[in-house]
């Protein structure tokens, strides 16, 4: 029996990059663990930042960092995951530039491949709207609204200039709020600025939330804080309010409303990915993974599970830790532990718990709101703690600079609004990459 014990991680986010991190070091040039990452992106996503991409306060590559980078003693397949074998273990994945799948063995498997958008399976609201979750989403939000205030500085239909000028945001999370407040700020400032035709009247903007306050995560006070903010700035925050319907220029309420409107942003929800779901293993009745207080999934004990994609319950209160970059983290460290003292032959595992210190959220230019150690922060200060606790988040120097530095440019100078269109990509059919990993094998030939 071979003395290497292989350890592959499924996923390149929180999770994934920072069970890597975290392993690498702890095997550091140890000769018998052989490490390896799939993810498909080769780059990690460094989500907070996401909606100031969708609105060009940032560019993408500020917030993505190239996983290789990140492989200081790990092997990395830039794959999709395409079939999980907990009997046999072993994972399929299919390589991005050719389609070709392959086989991975595994003796130790960590799962974290995230969440998907969830749709609540309306597919007129699916084929319709913009979602906010990859770096291609963000770019095609801002090319959109670039796109828009062309065109309605080009009508001279008032009514179809207000449907170019109307944008609608559903989610009153942190990702639907962040979102609504970048746009809300680039459209309002780019009218201001470059396209006086369009005219401060003919904009609208639009909060969808189901709950009766939104960033329900913070608490009613600070939540409503939050909306009448973002009222103050020209958003109509509409709670207690789902979308049920969209069309290619409305989007219809279950109040009966219908808002004329071109540009739709869907962030109400997060789904299991199907690959995970699928698993052969016990699941929770969403499909996430069931995991047990050391984070291993369970009856498999050789598998460990974390992030968007697991169900883990905090067990002081009794309910699910939410889907947060936060806990991600922290669950990395617990399963990093664990799985050191498993391969080591240790039975001293760690159980995982986590007590937030925080959250916050931007609202726009300057204007933030926080819970730090339970006290309510707003306004320009927690704006400023938002900005400097998330820049020293980001993983690498690098990148820290490449964020500070589009900060200053945006303080210094007006957005910038090019209109780039659509990208031509070429699809590789008759490179063969060889590889001498005794761990893959070809299934199909
Ligand atoms: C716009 C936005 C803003 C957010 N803001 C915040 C915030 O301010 N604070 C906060 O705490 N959280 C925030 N979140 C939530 C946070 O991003 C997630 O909770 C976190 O990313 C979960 O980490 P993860 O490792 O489980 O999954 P992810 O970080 O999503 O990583 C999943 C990885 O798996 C890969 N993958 C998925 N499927 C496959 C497959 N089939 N094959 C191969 N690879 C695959 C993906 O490419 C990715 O690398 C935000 C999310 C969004 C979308």
């Amino acid at each position: 029996m071979s003395k290497i014990k292989k350890i592959l991680i499924l996923g390149g986010g929180f999770g994934g990059i920072n069970v890597l991190r975290l392993i690498q070091n702890k095997f550091k040039n140890n000769s018998n663990i052989k490490i390896s990452i799939v993810s498909q992106d080769n780059y990690f996503l460094y989500t907070p930042m996401l909606p100031q991409v969708s609105s060009g306060l940032i560019h993408p590559n500020d917030i993505t960092v190239p996983i290789r980078k990140l492989c200081k003693q790990a092997e990395f397949y830039h794959a999709a995951v395409s079939y999980i074998d907990m009997k046999q273990k072993l994972v399929t994945v299919t390589r991005e530039f050719d389609g070709k799948v392959h086989a991975l063995e595994y003796d130790y498997l960590v799962i974290t491949l995230g969440s998907n958008t969830n749709f609540f399976d309306n597919e007129n609201i699916e084929k319709h709207a913009f979602t906010i979750k990859t770096v291609e989403d963000a770019l095609s939000i801002n090319f959109n609204v670039i796109n828009m205030l062309e065109n309605a500085a080009q009508t001279s239909d008032l009514e179809f200039k207000k449907e170019l000028m109307t944008f609608t945001v559903v989610g009153g999370g942190f990702a639907g709020v962040e979102t609504m407040g970048e746009i809300n700020q680039l459209v309002r400032d780019s009218v201001k600025n470059f396209y006086p035709s369009i005219g401060q009247e003919n904009i609208s903007m639009n909060l969808i939330a189901s709950k009766d306050y939104i960033l329900s995560e913070l608490g009613p006070k600070l939540g409503k804080l939050a909306g009448k903010y973002l009222k103050k700035a020209g958003v109509n925050v509409l709670t207690k309010t789902k979308a049920v319907d969209a069309g290619e220029d409305y989007v219809q309420l279950d109040n009966g409303k219908i808002i004329p409107c071109m540009t739709l942003i869907w962030a109400a929800g997060v789904d299991v990915e199907p690959i995970v779901s699928e698993i052969d293993c016990i699941h929770k009745k969403s499909g996430k993974l069931k995991v047990d207080k050391y984070l291993k999934v369970l009856e498999h004990d050789h598998v460990f599970a974390l992030g968007d994609c697991a169900l883990i319950t905090n067990p002081i209160t009794g309910e699910a830790y939410p889907t947060t970059a936060q806990n991600s983290i922290h669950q990395s460290v617990t399963v990093a532990n664990n799985l050191f003292s498993v391969i080591s032959g240790k039975s001293n595992l760690k159980e995982y718990s986590f007590k937030s210190k925080g959250m916050m959220t931007t609202l726009g230019r300057k204007v933030a709101i926080a819970v730090l150690f339970g006290r309510p922060i707003t306004g320009s200060l927690a704006w400023l703690i938002w900005r400097t606790y998330y820049l020293s988040q980001l993983p690498t120097l690098e990148k820290k600079y490449q964020v500070a530095t589009s900060w200053l440019a945006d303080l210094l100078f007006k957005r910038d609004l090019t209109f780039i269109g659509l990208i031509k990509s070429k699809f590789l059919t008759k490179v063969d990459i060889k590889s001498d990993s005794p761990s893959v094998k070809d299934f199909f030939k």
